[in-house]
């Protein structure tokens, strides 16, 4: 199934490859959130190629602004598409997230 899950505009096109580790800043770590564990990628500026939208605060996350991708830890898709539908988040947004 492709990765439709996201109907979000998109001013480019999204071929964001899965190999994170290599394409992103810092060591994933796992956080406890209110609703249950999830992944946390810190992605630096220099990764940040693209517009995405936070989903904490509605708002754009400018290229070249340093910021996290989540995505569920504990979920019962799988890895590959608990992958498939991580978010984007501003590192204020993702903080402040319960
Ligand atoms: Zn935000």
């Amino acid at each position: 199934m492709p990765r439709s899950n996201r109907p979000r505009q998109q001013r480019r096109a999204e071929t964001e490859p899965l190999d994170l580790s290599r394409v992103m800043g810092g060591l994933r770590r796992t956080e406890s959130k209110r609703d249950g564990e999830w992944n946390v990628q810190p992605q630096s500026a220099g990764a940040a190629v693209k517009v995405y939208t936070c989903p904490g605060c509605g708002g754009e996350i400018a290229e070249g602004i340093a910021h996290v991708v989540a995505w569920r830890a504990d979920g019962i898709m799988g890895e590959a598409d608990d992958l498939a539908a991580r978010r984007h988040w501003h590192s204020r947004c993702w903080r402040m997230r319960a």
